[in-house]
């Protein structure tokens, strides 16, 4: 630590956004403490995006193996080894985790070991030391939710925390929540040859999604026979003999070997000294302006504790605009609209911008049109034996204002799909551009050209 503790800027929680944010700031010529109880990388690294992905991976590796034969190569599915699958995707996260701490030394981070807590407005106490910055962000994060009394005992009813350390394949789950995290821990769980069953209260899995992408993830589970009951919501929850029972308010009832909970995320903001330092929260979030600036000068909040997309990439994006906000550097304030979203299940939903039912709220029916390409015409989905569409929002002869995407590998179409979306592209425009054959990006190229009066491979 600092001979007298003092930094330009402190930072408590090394997750996403307090990692980028000290990366940025560091480089900025700040002299940075990050305050970490835990491991930085926080979440995402460590229980979140990398070893869900990880998993994900090892069940299209799974999948490929029993459908081998599809494609002419001799292979036998002898089961899924734990230990091996948890050694890779432990792996992966060691090798990332190894890298970042080289980082935070190599841009002379001061990392402090240790649970902080925010003593003022400028003063955060760890290990029984006060640390003193010009500027403080707090980045503490979110850990997962439960439902009132409905208890996460670890063993039968978990949270994705111990889903992703689970050292044997479930032979049945139920998995409690149809959003992103759940429909992912179907995915893998299936892959692995669990029997799942989804419950879901809203209509839909995926439902802040286009609804059309909903309806072609539950198309392509109900294939893969991932079960799922919508639009009745969970009424509670007993131990069986050797598993659980979960009963829905439509009176049915599901029994499995375990229930993961994913019901959402809250924020880590509890006994921390938020309030007592000033700090304006909502419902455990703490509030901030368009610069993540909190109520309190010099005070600045980021990631999953703020009231934003709770997404990595969100977070690095927040961290570096308050890096660069300290440093005078003028940033633009973030487009939450822009920030593009991916659940990674097999097949992967991706999406940029309105959903067509937004895009009609807020310009009215008649000045939105919509276009769905069908991957069945994209060669290269059909080599993949995946399918999908990609279905593009129109203002009415105007930019595009929503893409949404179902099939294997759609996730790695965002990138293009973001680029149209924040320069507000004219169908016409992308489709001059010539996408390579066969990509799956095609799909994209003939989704504008049909937009924009000269489709190609399009059956009526
Ligand atoms: C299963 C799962 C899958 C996900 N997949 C994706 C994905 O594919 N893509 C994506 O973009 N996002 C994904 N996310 C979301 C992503 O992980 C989070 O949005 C991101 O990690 C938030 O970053 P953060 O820095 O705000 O918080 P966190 O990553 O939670 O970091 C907060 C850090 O603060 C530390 N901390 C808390 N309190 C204290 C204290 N008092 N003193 C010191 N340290 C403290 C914690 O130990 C933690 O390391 C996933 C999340 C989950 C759970």
């Amino acid at each position: 630590m600092a001979g007298d503790n003092q930094f330009d800027l402190v930072i408590l929680g090394g997750g996403s956004g307090g990692y980028a944010c000290a990366f940025r700031a560091a480089d900025l010529g700040m002299s940075v403490a990050l305050i970490e109880k835990a491991e930085v990388g926080g979440t995402c690294l460590h229980r979140g995006c990398i070893p869900t992905k990880a998993l994900l991976h090892a069940g299209e590796v799974a999948d490929n193996t029993r459908e081998a034969a599809q494609f002419g190569v001799a292979a036998t599915f002898n089961g899924i080894d734990m230990a091996a699958v948890n050694s890779y995707k432990d792996g992966v996260v060691g090798q990332l985790y190894k890298g970042l701490q080289g980082i935070v030394k190599a841009r002379k981070i001061e990392f402090i070991a240790g649970e902080g807590r925010l003593v003022s407005a400028n003063t955060v106490a760890v290990n029984g030391q006060n640390v003193t910055g010009k500027n403080v962000v707090l980045a503490t994060g979110s850990v997962p939710k439960s439902l009132p009394g409905l208890e996460i005992d670890g063993n039968r009813v978990i949270s994705s925390d111990h889903a992703l350390k689970l050292d044997y394949v479930p032979a049945s789950a139920i998995i409690l929540g149809g959003g992103v995290i759940g429909c992912e821990f179907a995915s893998v769980w299936k892959s692995f040859g669990t029997d799942v069953t989804i419950i879901e209260g809203l209509p839909h899995l995926v439902p802040l999604e286009d609804e059309n992408s909903s309806k072609l993830l539950e198309r392509a589970f109900r294939r893969r026979g991932i079960k799922y009951e919508l639009g009745n919501f969970f009424s509670g929850v007993e131990y069986t003999e050797n598993g659980v029972r979960a009963s829905i308010a439509n009176g049915k009832t599901v029994e499995a070997d375990l229930m993961l909970v994913a019901v959402g995320r809250g924020p880590v903001s509890a006994g921390l000294g938020y309030e007592e330092a000033g700090v304006a929260m909502d419902r455990g979030y703490v509030k901030v302006d368009q610069y993540c600036r909190t109520s309190v000068p010099g005070v600045y909040a980021v990631g999953d504790l703020i009231p934003t997309l709770q997404l990595a990439h969100v977070g690095f994006a927040e961290g570096i605009l308050v890096a660069e906000h300290i440093a005078g550097l003028n940033p633009a304030p973030i487009d939450y609209d822009g920030v593009p979203r991916v659940t990674y299940s097999h097949p992967e939903v991706a999406s940029m911008g309105l959903t067509e039912a937004q895009a009609k709220t807020k310009y009215g029916d008649t000045a939105v049109k919509t276009f769905n390409y069908d991957l069945a015409g994209n060669g290269k989905s059909k080599i993949l034996k995946t399918s999908g569409q990609v279905k593009v929002v129109q203002q009415v002869d105007g930019p595009v204002l929503g893409i949404h995407m179902v099939g294997d590998r759609m996730g790695e179409l965002v990138g293009e799909a973001q680029l149209i979306f924040n320069w507000e592209a004219l169908p016409q425009e992308v489709a001059q551009l010539v996408h390579a054959h066969p990509t799956q990006t095609e799909a994209m190229g003939e989704a504008m050209m049909a937009l924009a009066g000269k489709p190609l491979h399009v059956h009526d």
